[in-house]
């Protein structure tokens, strides 16, 4: 029972929407923030110590209190270079205000200085740009310094934050791009404008700080400055400070320090979020496309490793990548299919069978898009007796086994539950043939009792399928049932819905409310059959019977009807109708004297009727009519005449002085008992009997016997149903009373039976 999570449009759709959402995250930068809080974590796992090559000499705040306040003037800042160059540097940047550095004398102690210093010296130049208006200003240090020394920047680039995470390799002064104090000091080549990320798992305390105040009392020995490189600058309390990620608000000095060190450990590259992001969508991609869930899930996973571990294994080798970007994607994919589950498992409560979890005729209904196939309905006829012994754990075992052998037999379609005991599927790309050979397998599957606990339990199936693949799914899945009901009652292993006897069920269904219609509105009408004597050849009387005239359908016969009439209680209403017109044409023939007969049939269920009697009472007054000349004609069956109601009808009908007629005699039971049991003047051989008389030994032994039996009790005798002169002559040499058939006329309607009988009249007066 293998069924996909999301249709694959769907997933495809679900990856658009992430990427989407990963290009959004990766231009716009909306995932700083959480960036940021990765690369501290990250650079905390990674903290190490700095090459510790270059040396803050801190104009720290002791410094401050001991020298005198800021800003120092030149003799002070000479004094200070002369103790780091004593002390064996290799190379001194000054960063200090050197525009306010006093008198000229101090301004020529403090350029003495530099100048005869052995190391290197380095001065700061750094811009500014005004916020508002956008114009820059310069900042170099005097002629008679620079003259010394090698001019680098120092301007720091301060984020949106607060914090400072990267930092230029260079910058323009002037008309010149020089190297900013950084890069000079880690002597990476040509200066560029480009930025660098500052590496923040250098520790910034493993920078080596010496104070100035220490320095200029000599308290510090010479080996923590040979041969290095230094920086003076402020740390004191005044100083510009700037916010240092993961570690807080640190002198503008560090800054430099630190990339310093980020420089010097290798060349950083950043790669930005473009690459990760790649990999995840394809990462997503042969997810969507992967069958197995396994191979998806492990796919996932592997990603999210990559995500997490890549980073921190690249920055090892001063590269840098962005991962929020590739995160949201993923984020994105991940929350669309939950959500999707979750609506999916919502509308699941709606399409599943609460018993057996299978997926019901509604799950079918929204499988429509599919189309085609051939629909096939198994209905487990004994279904019902088996559930009622099975507790519903069990129950539920017994539908799962039942789908399991349907599905084994029909190659693992998807199995739907259309009611207890009822499945349906749909066979896809395949012939009527094939199918019907697979049902048959499928029978041949069931043969074999289901074992459920202790119990062994036989299943009887049978199979409906429906090919009709132009109408809807659940309606085909409706006729492929009506098909399997089919099947089971005329005792087949499967059937094929037909539609023309699905039209004849909706008619049968409607026929009902039709025919209430029809007796208002005079579609019916009543047929008459001459009944004639058989030794004078005389027609002596008709049997009524029923017609209708259908507005669409046309001419309708009795067999089509009334059963339906019988079953739906409307028989009663009809009879009254028949037997209503019947009285009506005979007594207006009867008016000039003439003993016309009429033969109504009767239902056998009329017979339980109270209101049968009344019935007929009230239409022999209503018309004025003989009762003598009235025949109901009442079908034999085994029951008639066995209920005391039915015998006290009986025998009040004939004490009214109604005639009763046994028809279709012969067919049923009868006993000589019953025929002396029943009031009946007339007894009426079925057609059966009566057609093949003239051929048909038996039947004129059977016919010949009864005639002399109903004789014999003093019955009359009728034989219907002869259509030819054979049998008629037959009939009469037997000394059957009337008889009855098309060779002696077909039911007519009344105007046609009143000109037989004006012409049979004349000719009978004329003989
Ligand atoms: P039934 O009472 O046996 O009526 C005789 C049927 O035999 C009539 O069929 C008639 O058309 C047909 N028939 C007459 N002569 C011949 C013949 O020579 N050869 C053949 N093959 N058939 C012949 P119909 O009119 O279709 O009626 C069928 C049945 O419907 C009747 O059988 C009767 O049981 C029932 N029926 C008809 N009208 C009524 C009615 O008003 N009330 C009730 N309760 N049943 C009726
Ligand atoms: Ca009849
Ligand atoms: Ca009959």
């Amino acid at each position: 029972m293998t069924r996909t999570l999301l249709s694959l449009e769907g997933r495809w759709k679900a990856l658009l929407l992430a990427l989407a959402v990963g290009l959004v995250f990766g231009l716009l930068d909306v995932g700083e923030p959480m960036e940021r809080v990765g690369q501290v974590v990250r650079d905390k796992l990674r903290n190490h110590a700095g090459s510790g090559s270059v040396v803050l000499v801190a104009i720290d705040d002791r410094s401050l209190r001991d020298v005198g306040a800021l800003p120092w003037n030149g003799e002070q800042l000479a004094e200070l270079v002369r103790r780091v160059d004593a002390a064996g540097a290799r190379r001194i940047h000054l960063d200090a205000n050197l525009d306010q550095i006093g008198s000229r004398r101090q301004a020529v102690a403090l350029e003495s200085a530099l100048a005869s210093a052995r190391a290197d010296i380095l001065l700061p130049a750094r811009f500014s740009i005004d916020p508002i208006s956008g114009t820059r200003a310069d900042y170099l240090p005097p002629d008679r310094l620079a003259r010394h020394a090698r001019i680098v920047n120092s301007n720091l680039r301060v984020s949106w934050d607060g914090a400072i995470w990267s930092h230029p390799h260079g910058a323009r002064a002037g008309d010149r791009l020089i190297p900013s104090l950084a890069a000079e000091l880690a002597g990476s080549a040509e200066p560029s404008e480009s930025l660098f990320r500052i590496d923040y798992g250098i520790d910034l305390r493993s920078i080596p700080v010496v104070s100035a105040y220490d320095l200029l009392r000599d308290a510090v020995p010479d080996h923590r400055l040979q041969g290095r490189q230094v920086v003076i600058a402020r740390t004191d309390l005044a100083a510009d400070h700037y916010r240092a990620p993961s570690f807080g608000l640190v002198p503008a000095a560090f800054f430099h320090l630190i990339a310093a060190e980020t420089l010097t450990a290798g060349r950083p590259l950043d790669l930005g979020w473009a690459p990760l992001l790649l990999l995840c969508a394809l990462a997503a991609a042969a997810v969507v496309g992967l069958r197995p869930r396994v191979a998806a899930s492990a796919i996932l996973g592997a990603t999210v490793a990559v995500l997490v571990a890549a980073p921190l294994l690249l920055e090892q080798n001063f590269i840098h990548t962005d991962v929020v970007p590739a995160l949201a994607l993923l984020a994105t994919a991940s929350l669309y299919r939950l959500i999707t589950g979750l609506r999916r498992a919502y509308r699941a409560r709606g399409t599943t069978d609460l018993l057996t979890g299978l997926p019901n005729l509604q799950a079918l209904r929204q499988a429509e898009s599919r189309g085609g196939g051939i629909v096939v309905a198994a209905r487990i006829m004994n279904y019902a007796r088996i559930a009622t012994t099975l507790q519903v754990p069990l129950e539920k075992e017994l539908v799962e086994q039942i789908v399991g052998r349907l599905e084994f037999g029909s190659g693992g379609a998807t199995t739907y539950q259309a009611g207890p005991g009822v499945f349906a599927w749909i066979a896809e790309n395949m012939e009527e043939d094939d199918l019907v050979q697979q049902l048959e397998g499928l029978q041949a599957l069931f043969r074999s009792p289901i074992v459920i606990g202790p119990r062994l339990i036989d299943i009887a199936v049978t199979f409906g399928i429906d090919t009709e693949d132009d109408r809807p799914l659940t309606q085909r899945a409706a006729s492929a049932l009506v098909a399997a009901d089919e099947a089971a009652r005329e005792g087949k292993r499967w059937a094929s819905f037909n539609p023309a006897s699905a039209a004849d069920a909706d008619w049968r269904l409607s026929l009902l409310a039709r025919l209430d219609h029809a007796i208002e509105h005079r579609e019916l009408w009543v047929a008459y059959q001459p009944k004639v004597d058989c030794q004078s050849g005389r027609i002596v009387g008709a049997e009524a019977l029923v017609r209708w005239t259908h507005p669409e359908k046309g001419q309708l016969q009795p067999d089509q009807f009334i059963a339906a009439a019988e079953q739906g209680g409307r028989i009663d209403a009809l009879t009254a109708f028949v037997l209503d017109t019947a009285l009506a044409d005979m007594a207006s023939f009867n008016r000039r004297g003439r003993r016309f007969s009429v033969a109504v049939n009767l239902s056998a269920q009329l017979l339980d009727s109270l209101t049968l009697v009344p019935t007929v009472e009230a239409a022999l007054r209503k018309h004025g009519f003989s009762p003598e000349l009235l025949t109901l004609e009442v079908t034999e069956t085994s029951t008639l005449g066995s209920g005391a109601r039915q015998i006290a009808n009986l025998q009040r009908l004939s004490r009214l002085g109604v005639e009763l007629s046994i028809d279709d005699y012969g067919t049923g039971f009868s006993t000589l008992e019953y025929l002396k049991r029943i009031p009946a003047s007339e007894l009426k051989i079925d057609r059966s009997f009566i057609g093949m008389l003239d051929k048909s030994k038996g039947d004129r032994i059977m016919v010949n016997s009864t005639i002399q039996l109903a004789h014999s009790l003093g019955r009359r005798v009728v034989a219907e149903g002869v259509e030819n002169a054979e049998v008629l002559a037959e009939l009469k040499r037997m000394r059957c009373d009337v008889v009855q058939g098309y060779h002696l006329g077909r039911p007519m309607p009344v105007a046609d039976l009143r000109k037989l009988l004006k012409a049979s009249g004349a000719s009978r007066q004329a003989a």
